[in-house]
């Protein structure tokens, strides 16, 4: 399986960059995990969007699905181009129905996965748990022959986190504010509980997203090392993670 960032700021993107989006594949298949703003423009430097399999999205906050309406557009400019009827599968819990009922397009197919049911999309099995955020949103714990990634999604921190990231090869977590700030009100992780958080669920790698327009992001990293012994990287665009 391999990860390759797309998009890491949390809110809006910075100049030339993308709100949260993350390119998954496997063999032949390629998925997008969230589609926030600025990421379509970033993605057609990896693949094509005639490439991508299907979407899965966390909530519908703007920075998660911003590029939901363009991604639309752009599949059904290639189905008039390539003279075919493929319709794209968007996958979202139907928690807010017109926003879900907007994933349904001439060239896109709104699908609903229920949290505790999981998800199987071609070779990927998805499990989720709901996290601590003002929208309903969906932590996410992808697996594919062994080798498992955890995204918390937006979220403040909850004990239950630690155990659905148990393992995890890879823990990309939402850093949206820096040791000693208290982001329980708007719903997002220090990197303290991030570094916290990967230690007690014992993950191989993790990463830091979701990324903060204030401060500087290297000390985000210094913050979660305090806790996290192993590897400690902010999630910038085209940083890709690879276990075959
Ligand atoms: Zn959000
Ligand atoms: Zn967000």
């Amino acid at each position: 399986m391999k990860l390759t960032v797309i998009g890491s700021w949390g809110a809006y993107p910075a100049a030339n960059a993308a709100t949260s989006c993350y390119l998954l594949e496997h063999k032949d298949w390629k998925i997008l995990i969230d589609l926030g703003s600025g990421a379509l423009s970033r993605l057609q430097q990896y693949v094509t969007v005639d490439q991508i399999n299907a979407v899965v999205l966390s909530h519908f906050h703007h920075d998660h699905v911003a590029d939901v309406g363009s991604f639309q557009y752009a599949c059904l400019i290639d189905q008039q181009l390539q003279k075919h009827e493929r319709e794209v599968p968007i996958y979202a819990a139907r928690d807010d129905d017109s926003a879900f009922l907007a994933l349904d397009h001439v060239a896109t197919d709104a699908r609903a996965y229920k949290p505790d049911e999981g998800l199987q999309i071609g070779p990927f099995s998805f499990d989720f748990i709901q996290t601590k955020h003002p929208k309903p949103c969906y932590a996410m714990r992808i697996s594919v022959e062994g080798t498992t990634i955890v995204y918390t999604a937006d979220t403040s921190y909850f004990a239950e986190l630690t155990g659905f990231a148990e393992g995890a090869d890879l823990l990309l977590a939402e850093s949206s504010f820096y040791y000693g700030m208290d982001g329980s009100v708007p719903g997002h992780m220090t990197s303290e509980e991030c570094g916290k958080l990967a230690a007690d669920a014992e993950v191989q790698q993790l990463w830091l997203t979701h990324l903060p327009h204030f401060g500087d992001h290297k000390d985000l990293v210094q913050e979660a090392k305090q806790h996290f012994h192993g590897s400690v990287k902010l999630a910038e665009e085209g940083l890709t993670f690879q276990i075959d």
